[in-house]
């Protein structure tokens, strides 16, 4: 290292009294820039002591307004979702509707009754913008809202079921990803799980076996994301409620996804609706507000007043509440359900819904545009989110051909660092786009990311 390099760096003042960096404090925060400033040449000053040798001003500049810029821009970012699985967990799960965003907007902006009587002029409280909404839908008599439906979960277990059993099928003592596992929410509740049955079999004579005075409830867990086929055997939600009742126990459902329509109309294997539950006898059933529901994060129960009662009371209620946005775009979603307007209106099931030929054109128009390097084949497209495992639905996917040099992983790459990034599916080295989870306005920017990409490594 050259004494002269150290030299060579400007003092802070100096380098911020550039012109290019002055113009940053327009927009940022001048204790922000200086900051920046500091850091950059302190690095340079390690750099230069490792045997580097200093940088030119122009870089340092360059460094400083790179780094302010970076620091200030969201990294979370809208993208486009053309993998085909409509309910994308790591993507944000359910895009929402435009009276729901509508909804959340109104309710952003200002103060609102959220939790004050209008008629009396007290306290009210929260739940009362859902619960008439969601016990006509389903059924039930009560009904409440938590941030997820892992919040509902760990609510109903903590609140009705600590220091007691609870009777689990072992075969849906399951992990649903990202970490929620069926006898971790347990343990965390401080209930005692208890799997009966097998992996593959779980009958009635199974959970009969297991109660005991510390029995607290039976609890059915949706396999939401996988499928046992061959030799199984599980049992019907309204068997369990049948044998709780001859011992007064409650039977929990825990949904999922909590669908509110018959799936087999669109052609996909049957979902549990949550009226099916409610109808059954379920005393609490929970499920998620944007998978299937196709709304914002949230955890509904539905169920019996005594009990939902007791949950809302619940010191862990208050931890695990929705906040007004939410609780506002939720309402708006679910009274999409009840116009029996769902289909047209929310998202995910516009999505499921999407007429196979509208997919096939627009798969093809994206396919015209790469030229020979893209073609259009047969193939499906997957609910997700842990709803319908193994349904899916068919569809017509554009395949990106590559070159030798360009394939399915790098072109992949290529699409998801365009300014809105694109996410497409790879398999093998293929890579495939899926029209059905992209709204169709988005087609041009796809379109305009899919020529960037392969321009960039045409031969
Ligand atoms: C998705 C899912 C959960 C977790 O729901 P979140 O809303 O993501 O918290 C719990 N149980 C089942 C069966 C699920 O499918």
């Amino acid at each position: 290292m050259a004494k002269s390099d150290f030299r060579s760096l400007p003092s802070v003042d100096k380098l911020i009294s550039d012109e290019r960096i002055k113009e940053l404090e327009s927009s940022y925060s001048r204790t922000l820039v200086v900051e920046v400033a500091r850091q950059v040449l302190e690095e340079s000053r390690e750099s230069i002591s490792r045997g580097e040798s200093a940088p030119s001003s122009d870089n340092l500049v360059k460094s400083v307004a790179d780094r302010v810029r970076t620091l200030a821009e969201p990294t979370l970012r809208p993208v486009i979702n053309a993998t085909g699985v409509i309910i994308h967990t790591n993507l944000g799960r359910a895009p929402l509707s435009r009276e729901t965003i509508a909804a959340m907007d109104a309710a952003s902006r200002g103060y609102s009754n959220l939790e004050f009587d209008l008629d009396t002029g007290v306290r009210g409280h929260r739940d009362v913008h859902i619960t008439s909404l969601l016990c006509r839908l389903t059924g039930a008599e009560d009904a409440m809202v938590v941030n997820n439906n892992a919040s509902a979960v760990l609510l109903a277990l903590t609140a009705l079921c600590k220091k007691k059993e609870v009777i689990v099928s072992r075969g849906q003592a399951v992990e649903i990803g990202g970490g929620f596992r069926i006898p971790d929410v347990m343990r965390q509740s401080g209930a005692k799980l208890l799997e009966v049955g097998t992996t593959n079999c779980t009958y009635i004579a199974d959970y009969e076996q297991a109660i005991t005075p510390r029995t607290a409830a039976l609890l059915r867990v949706h396999t939401s994301n996988f499928r046992v086929v061959g030799f199984t055997e599980q049992v019907a939600i309204a068997d369990l409620v049948r044998l709780g009742e001859q011992y007064t126990l409650p039977v929990f459902d825990d949904l999922g996804s909590g669908c509110l329509l018959d799936t087999a109309r669109f052609g996909l294997s049957l979902e549990p609706t949550v009226q099916d539950s409610v109808s059954a006898g379920a005393a609490l059933a929970m499920f998620s507000g944007d998978k299937l529901l196709g709304g914002p994060q949230a955890g509904i129960i539905v169920g019996r007043k005594h009990l939902v009662e007791r949950l809302r009371k619940y010191p862990l209620a208050r931890a695990l509440r929705i906040d007004k946005t939410r609780l506002a775009g939720l309402a708006a979603t679910l009274t999409h359900y009840l116009k029996g307007e769902a289909e047209q209106k929310v998202p995910v099931w516009q999505m499921i819904s999407m007429p196979l030929a509208e997919i096939e054109r627009r798969a093809q128009a994206w396919a015209e545009c790469l030229g020979p390097l893209g073609a259009v084949t047969g193939g499906e497209s997957v609910v997700g989110g842990g709803s319908l495992p193994g349904s899916t639905l068919p569809t017509w996917l554009v395949v990106v051909k590559g070159s030798p040099k360009a394939k399915g992983p790098s072109l992949a790459r290529k699409l998801r660092a365009s300014q809105t990034p694109v996410i497409a599916r790879i398999e093998g080295n293929a890579l495939l786009l899926d029209p059905r989870t992209v709204p169709p306005d988005e087609d041009q920017t796809v379109v305009e990311a899919l020529q960037n990409a392969v321009g960039a490594f045409k031969p």
